[in-house]
């Protein structure tokens, strides 16, 4: 975790718990306010184009095998084309090494910008999950009424429009992770011939569907926070010269409300305006200027939204930036690759 600075005391309460459980050990469920901005605009774009890849992925053939195929089944591995047998292990098992070696130093340079750019938890949830949500039920505080309201043929009309189509969505996405195990023909084949000879292939289909939507409809966040062990070893992983998503605690620091035409460093205050947009929109139900944590996925929504208050306010923008701590604390410029 990120060093606080000596002279800002803080509650540092919010180390005791995940804010997604309550005191009774219950869930706490996150209604995040509908991002938008810049950097949420260019994850969309980036995003979309990885679900294109990722769908038009098992249909690719190159030499005639698969682009990526990994049939536990039959132990038979494709990796660009090229297949592997178990007895080609060693090579497996120093592929793993290396990748696990790149993870490492990638996220000792740029903390989590995979799960924030490319994971497909968070590209799923954020940019179609998330999206069908906020279409059919509203912003976050239209789902807070809603799901807090009397059930009312309304809530029960746009409840189980939102479950068909979250349901049908993970069939889909169920029948594409299959594809990359088992390849796109088989699966197809399973899909044409009767269902009376593929029992094993349908419990399979019925099984990634159900997970992904259980994942997706409910489990959500927690997947990140509790399950996800990448997420678990950010705390070894980051130091201060990682770049992540930072409060500027220095330009932050005091806290006061935003009051017109008043002097702010005259009365003792930084520039965050106290408005709470970055906590509104965190899909982890976090307060990023608590400092770097564990359930930061590097969403970018607080950036995002932070700008917008800055830019009403008539501030500069960039308080909730990608930076690493040191370039915060000892105020340096930022720069891609602080580790060299
Ligand atoms: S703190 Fe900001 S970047 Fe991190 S998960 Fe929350 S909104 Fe996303
Ligand atoms: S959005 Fe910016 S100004 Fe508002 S509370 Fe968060 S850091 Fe402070």
């Amino acid at each position: 975790m990120a060093p606080q600075p000596q002279h800002i005391k803080r509650d540092e309460s919010y180390r005791d718990s995940i804010s997604t459980v309550d005191k009774d050990g219950k869930r706490v469920w996150v209604y995040p306010k509908k991002p938008s901005g810049k950097f949420t605009r260019w994850r969309q774009w980036f995003g979309y184009g990885l679900l294109v890849l990722l769908f038009v992925g098992p249909f690719i053939r190159i030499g005639g095998e698969p682009l990526l195929m990994i049939n536990l089944v039959e132990r038979r591995f494709v990796f660009f084309g090229q297949v592997f047998w178990p007895q080609d292990f060693l090579i497996f098992v120093l592929g793993v090494l290396t990748f696990i070696i790149f993870v490492a130093l990638f996220t000792v340079a740029f903390g989590r910008l995979f799960c924030g750019w490319a994971c497909p938890q968070t590209v799923f949830m954020e940019m179609v999950f998330r999206r069908i949500e906020y279409a059919i039920e509203g912003d976050w505080k239209q789902q807070k009424a809603l799901n807090n309201g009397p059930m009312t043929n309304a809530k029960i009309g746009k409840k189980t429009l939102k479950h068909v189509i979250f349901f049908t969505l993970s069939f889909l996405i169920g029948n594409l992770f299959l594809m990359y195990i088992i390849g796109s023909d088989e699966v197809f084949r399973i899909v044409r011939e009767p269902m009376a000879q593929h029992w094993g292939g349908l419990l399979a289909m019925g099984v990634f569907s159900g997970a992904f939507y259980g994942n997706f409809a409910f489990f959500r966040e927690q997947a990140c926070t509790t399950v996800c062990p990448y997420g678990r070893l950010q705390g070894v992983l980051l130091d201060r010269k990682s770049i992540v998503i930072a409060y500027d605690h220095e330009r932050g620091e005091a806290r006061g409300l935003f009051r017109k035409g008043e002097d702010r460093s005259e009365a003792g205050k930084g520039d965050c305006i106290s408005c709470s947009a970055c906590v509104h929109v965190c899909p982890t139900g976090i307060d990023i200027r608590n400092g770097t944590q564990l359930e930061c996925v590097n969403c970018t929504a607080c950036i995002d939204a932070c700008d917008h208050m800055m830019t009403s306010v008539g501030l500069p923008t960039g308080l909730i930036r990608y930076a690493s701590e040191e370039e915060i604390t000892d105020k340096k410029p930022f720069r891609f690759n602080s580790q060299g």
